[in-house]
This record gives C-alpha cells, sequence and structure tokens, in this order.
C-alpha cells in the first residue's frame, strides 16, 4: 500500500533498526518507545489489523517474529501488546504486534 508507513519500511524507503527479518516478518525498534525494549512484529504485506489476519502460516511466522526477538534480546520477561481499530489506540493500520519489556 502506498501510503502505509510500515509499507514503506519493509520496502526500504523509510529507515528502520531491524531486529529480525525473515521471508514473511519483520522486527523493528518503534520509534517511540513506551517501555526499555520495545519492538513491533509484522507482516511484510500490508494487513489493516488483525481483522485481515487469516493466514495460518504469517499467523506462525508472526509468533516466530516475536519468539526470534525475545530470544536475540533476552527479553527476561516481557508482554504482548495488538491494537486494533482507533478506538483502542490503533494508529497505523498495517498490523503488527508490540512485544514490550522493562526487562531485558
Ligand atoms: P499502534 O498504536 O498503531 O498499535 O502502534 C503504532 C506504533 O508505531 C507506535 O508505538 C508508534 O510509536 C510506532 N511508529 C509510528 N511511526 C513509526 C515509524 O515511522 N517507525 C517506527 N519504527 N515506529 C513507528
Ligand atoms: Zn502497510
Amino acid at each position: 500500500m502506498t501510503d502505509c508507513i510500515f509499507c514503506k519500511i519493509v520496502n526500504g524507503e523509510i529507515p528502520s533498526a531491524k531486529i529480525y527479518e525473515n521471508d514473511y516478518v519483520i522486527a523493528i525498534n518503534d520509534i517511540n518507545p513506551k517501555a526499555k525494549a520495545h519492538v513491533l512484529v509484522l507482516p511484510k504485506v500490508h494487513l489493516d489489523s488483525f481483522n485481515e489476519l487469516g493466514d495460518e502460516k504469517l499467523m506462525s511466522e508472526l509468533l516466530k517474529g516475536v519468539k526470534a526477538v525475545v530470544k536475540i534480546m533476552n527479553l527476561k520477561s516481557y508482554r504482548l501488546h495488538v491494537n486494533t481499530g482507533k478506538d483502542e489506540g490503533q494508529i497505523v493500520f498495517h498490523f503488527h504486534i508490540h512485544v514490550l519489556s522493562n526487562h531485558p
């Protein structure tokens, strides 16, 4: 999607600090971290939100991405967060899983 900021990050049009990447997902540092470690795991394909996520292979790759981040960053404890819809605080309409930890 041409006007999507996360698609631009996936395409390399906007720089980002990548923690992990495979054929399906990338994990990047959040630009405005709300915890000591704050990473976003997102699919390379554009999906507006969790509501559009139906592909089981992609679901498993996203969770693989989360696990890779936990391992790479050596997170001792963490929480996962998904905002769906603007009324729940979603501001970027390209699906992403927040990985937050104050114990990296
Ligand atoms: P949401 O509220 O949609 O679940 O979360 C969007 C997240 O994306 C926010 O935590 C925000 O700080 C982050 N964000 C917004 N624009 C950028 C950007 O250009 N680069 C990165 N790395 N993160 C961004
Ligand atoms: Zn997008």
